[in-house]
């Protein structure tokens, strides 16, 4: 049998990392098997469903690479795989149903389901077990399955092993609501069916969804799907991953520079792992070692400390110096609100390697380089305080009148001028240096200092070292930031 798998998010919201989790582990088994990666558009909730969070979803999976074969965007042989446009399929699965007895019209109100739960509860019992087929039939409301009481509903879980519902704890599950919309269970299993889906792989929050699945896709004469459910991810404190720990939208990675392969890496590792040591691994090994029964069923932890030092490792050490010059332009352009020329293109390849040793995420870059782009900087408060100390003046001047004879102005050069200074002032290199880094970068973190300078130019070095001067000689903090 061909592996034929599917995920099918909901577009009520931007893609979670939690889905694109579960997309990945799909997207990996199917090339590992040879199968077929499926998109479908859960949107049968229309009210919620925007077209933009639709985008957001297929952006996002294609940022990651999880190219899909079927669905949503690319078509196949089965027609729409959105299901607002196959509510009239659902309705007919559901009536059939009707007509065969597995399903039945309910027409009580919710006053009276209510009170059969408080019955159940006063009594100890599951809620479900009283939400039964009524002695009355009813015309019109909503369409209910009838789980057979006979027997429990018994699978074999890729991930958890066999897991056993009794059918006490499974109520009569509504299929169709009374506008005729299908819910969730009905269309999410018809679609399966109907697309021929060998394995579910998703999250274990839709465990207890899977009897009523099975029972579905059995009452529609078809064999269900093998069932796999992907361990919760959760936050470093134990908690199940929510906002309070941090972005939880794929986007906002996105949008904050983290690499798309180390994005990729950093989530096959969520419930998996390429072997007892590798933490850093290409797609294709990943593609090659992938095997659904080696996910684990322990909660995974979502750890951004951890996703930042993997990041800051890719961006270090599997990135030429041209292509993290290439892919952090667009952000140190939306960093600085505008594009750059040329020359200041040139002026960033100068230091970019210095600047790719120092990011973890492509964001960080334009603070970084900052002073080589814009006229006027603003100081950094506590750099400024902690370096510009009584010395500093002379330091500045003594700077200004050495940089203004190097030549030629290279980083070798302004280096071998600043050292001769270190050594004939006789200060070190933290009290010689800082105040000349604070004065051109505003800021005493920066890439090294000489080629900064180098890459900076002569003409804005001096103009900022007099610049710093004026403002010490002043003792104002008009410039402060
Ligand atoms: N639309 C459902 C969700 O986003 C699909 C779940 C499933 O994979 O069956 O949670």
């Amino acid at each position: 049998m061909s592996v034929r798998v599917r995920i099918a998010p909901s577009p009520t919201g931007y893609l979670h990392v939690g889905n694109a989790r579960a997309a990945l582990f799909n997207w990996l088994f199917a090339r590992h098997e040879g199968g077929t990666f499926i998109l479908r558009i859960d949107d049968t909730d229309v009210a919620r469903s925007d077209p933009e969070f639709e985008r957001d979803i297929l952006d996002g999976l294609r940022w990651l690479g999880l190219d899909w074969d079927e669905g949503v965007g690319v078509g196949g042989p089965h027609g729409s795989y959105r299901q607002s446009d196959r509510f009239d399929r659902y309705r007919q699965v559901a009536e059939d149903l009707v007509a065969t007895g597995r399903a039945y019209l309910d027409d009580r109100s919710p006053e009276e389901l209510d009170e059969l739960r408080r019955r159940a509860q006063k009594e100890g019992k599951h809620p479900g077990f009283y939400i039964r087929r009524p002695d009355r039939e009813a015309t019109s409301g909503v369409i209910r399955f009838s789980v057979p009481q006979d027997a429990p509903v018994t699978f074999d879980d890729v991930v958890r092993g066999e897991m056993t519902f009794s059918p006490e704890v499974v109520d009569d599950f509504v299929i169709l609501r009374s506008d005729g919309t299908p819910t969730y269970h009905l269309a999410s299993t018809v679609d399966d069916v109907d697309y021929e889906i060998s394995h579910v792989v998703r999250g274990e929050d839709l465990l207890s969804s899977t009897p009523k699945h099975i029972l579905l896709a059995r009452a529609m004469g078809a064999v269900p799907a093998t069932y796999a459910h992907l361990p919760l991810l959760f936050g470093p404190d134990g908690k199940k991953l929510s906002k309070r720990h941090g972005d939880t939208a794929l986007r906002s990675y996105r949008e904050a520079g983290y690499l798309p392969e180390a994005m990729f890496n950093y989530l096959a590792l969520l419930g998996w792992s390429l072997d007892a040591e590798t933490t850093i691994f290409s797609r294709q090994a990943a593609v090659e070692a992938f095997e659904l029964s080696s996910v684990s069923k322990n909660p995974a932890i979502f750890d951004r400390d951890k996703l930042d030092w993997m990041n800051g490792e890719y961006i270090r050490t599997r990135l030429t110096t041209d292509e993290f010059a290439a892919r952090a332009r667009p952000f140190l352009e939306r960093g600085l609100t505008r594009g750059l020329t040329a020359d200041e293109w040139a002026r960033f390849c100068e230091v970019a390697a210095l600047v790719q040793e120092r990011v973890k995420v492509l964001s960080e870059v334009v603070d970084q380089v900052r002073f080589l782009f814009e006229d006027e900087i603003g100081y950094d408060e506590r750099s400024w305080s902690k370096v510009m100390k009584p010395g500093a003046e002379q330091v500045l001047e003594e700077a200004a009148r050495r940089l203004e004879a190097v030549d030629p102005w290279d980083s070798e050069s302004i280096e071998a001028a600043l050292r001769a200074m270190l050594a004939d002032l006789e200060v070190g290199a933290r009290k010689g240096l800082q105040p000349i880094r604070v004065a051109v970068t505003g800021s005493s973190v920066s890439p090294p200092l000489f080629e900064s300078l180098a890459a900076l130019g002569r003409d804005r070095t001096l103009a900022r070292l007099q610049e710093a001067r004026r403002r010490l000689a002043s003792g104002s903090d008009d410039t402060l930031r």
